[in-house]
């Protein structure tokens, strides 16, 4: 296992293969004007694997899959196939608007899929179409029953807007109540494309909770995962959970075990940095793996502290976190 330079291990990939979507929130991407890469600027399957393989080998044992949206990208299931062989990994999920996902399940369920993270900011029609810029509630909804049907592991990520969906923290809520899942509840972070525009974070985690408990007073503290970034509770005699994602005042850098490779092949040891290494310059100049395995290493002893200090080393951020991927 490979430790950085704050002694955190590094076990944990999310990577993002594509920049597309097919929603438009507004809080990660303009409506309009959006330049998508070009194909040939996103990392190839064939890339992406052989980065996976050179990264389980240095102790990465878990693969999230994020996008945009990773089910409009053609091939994905084939490639999370290949992922799943790949010795050492142990762990492969994926998060998805659930746009397009429905059909996938049973296929999600042959392939060992670990968990599923299903965002979803509102239960009511009119409001997912208000932040999402389309009207696919239904479609989410449905992949949301086969999930559970499924028995796959689910958690709901809901960005938490004034003005936007307050009215669904207790329906979200609710969900607990009968499904063993857990809801999460993650504060706005200002990756929305658009520079201008910096939120205002009305819902710290500490209102969120605060909200919460006078909803439910009985509600109670959970032991957390390692390693988790949310703050777990249940209300009592509900089967699922409640987390609580403090995604902008960062409360949870000192246990970040997570790096995320861009489509573009680009690798970030922090959320909040601006990119540390471009890979795929790397791999299309002819890098062997142990150049690549060096290139890791270095940028793994150079990681930031924290989303504070990754932060002010480059500015503020505007990209849209469909470039990212969460
Ligand atoms: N398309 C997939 C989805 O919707 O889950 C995966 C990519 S999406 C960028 C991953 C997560 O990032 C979603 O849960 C989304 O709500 C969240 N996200 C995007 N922009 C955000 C922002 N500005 N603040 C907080 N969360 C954000």
């Amino acid at each position: 296992m490979i430790f950085d330079n704050h002694n955190r291990p590094i076990t944990y990939l999310r990577l993002a293969v594509t920049d597309r979507c097919n929603l438009r929130c507004f809080y990660c991407m303009p409506e309009e004007g959006i330049k998508y890469l070009p194909k040939s600027q996103l990392l190839t399957y064939e890339e992406m694997e052989r980065l996976v393989r050179v990264l389980a080998r240095l102790g990465v044992s878990k693969v999230r899959i994020t996008g945009g949206e990773p089910f409009v990208r053609n091939g994905l299931m084939d490639f999370l196939w290949r992922l799943k062989a790949t010795e050492g990994i142990e762990e492969l999920n994926i998060t998805t608007n659930g746009v397009l996902t429905e059909p996938l399940v049973p296929e999600l369920v042959r392939l060992g899929i670990g968990s599923v993270n299903l965002s979803i900011d509102t239960l009511d029609r009119e409001r997912f179409r208000q932040i999402t810029r389309r009207d696919e509630l239904p479609a989410v909804r449905g992949t949301l029953n086969a999930l559970l049907e499924n028995r796959i592991p689910v958690k709901l990520n809901a960005v938490v807007m004034e003005g936007k969906n307050i009215e669904d923290l207790p329906l979200l809520a609710e969900l607990t109540r009968d499904h063993p899942v857990e809801v999460r509840f993650i504060e706005e972070m200002p990756f929305n494309g658009e520079g201008s525009h910096y939120p205002v974070l009305n819902w710290t985690h500490r209102r969120i909770l605060q909200e919460l408990q006078t909803l439910y007073p009985g509600l109670e503290r959970q032991q957390d995962s390692p390693f988790s970034t949310a703050a777990t509770y249940r209300i009592p005699g509900y089967q699922g959970t409640l987390g609580i994602i403090a995604a902008f005042t960062r409360t949870f850098c000192g246990t970040c075990n997570r790096i995320r490779l861009t489509a573009q092949g680009t690798l970030k040891t922090c959320l909040y940095d601006n990119g540390v290494l471009d890979v795929r310059a790397l791999l299309r100049a002819g890098a062997t793996d142990a150049d690549l395995t060096a290139a890791f290493l270095k940028a793994f002893a150079h990681r930031p502290k924290n989303g504070f200090e990754a932060e002010h080393e480059r500015g503020p951020v505007t990209e849209s976190m469909s470039t990212i991927g969460g």
